[in-house]
């Protein structure tokens, strides 16, 4: 049987370290809104279609949703996927974290 090339994936994973970390070049990041985020809303394992579609995989299907913003890269396909509006994209320079 041929060996399975481990390297092949449909996903990139954030590394471990500084080799896959975000720079300081990003400009805007996702904020969640908990009061529209149907799992927090609804308390329960719904939805997550922000893990699903983010092509990074730094979001979490946990409740709440949490984000590693130490790789995300700002792309904005949460926010555009959301079917809740939950997820704004603010820009880092009128962040407060
Ligand atoms: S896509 Fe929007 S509503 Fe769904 S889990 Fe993500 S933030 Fe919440
Ligand atoms: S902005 Fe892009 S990289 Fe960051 S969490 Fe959303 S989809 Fe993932």
């Amino acid at each position: 049987m041929e060996k399975r090339d481990e390297n092949i994936s449909a996903m990139c994973r954030p590394a471990v370290g500084e080799a896959g970390r975000t720079g300081d070049w990003r400009t805007v990041r996702p904020v969640i809104d908990p009061t529209r985020c149907i799992p927090a809303v609804k308390r329960k394992s719904a939805c997550f279609l922000c893990w699903l579609y983010c092509p990074e995989g730094v979001v979490k299907a946990t409740i709440p949703v949490e984000i590693d913003l130490d790789y995300c890269k700002g792309c904005g396909i949460c926010a555009e996927e959301c079917p809740a509006k939950a997820i704004q994209m603010v820009r880092e320079d009128q962040s407060d974290e």
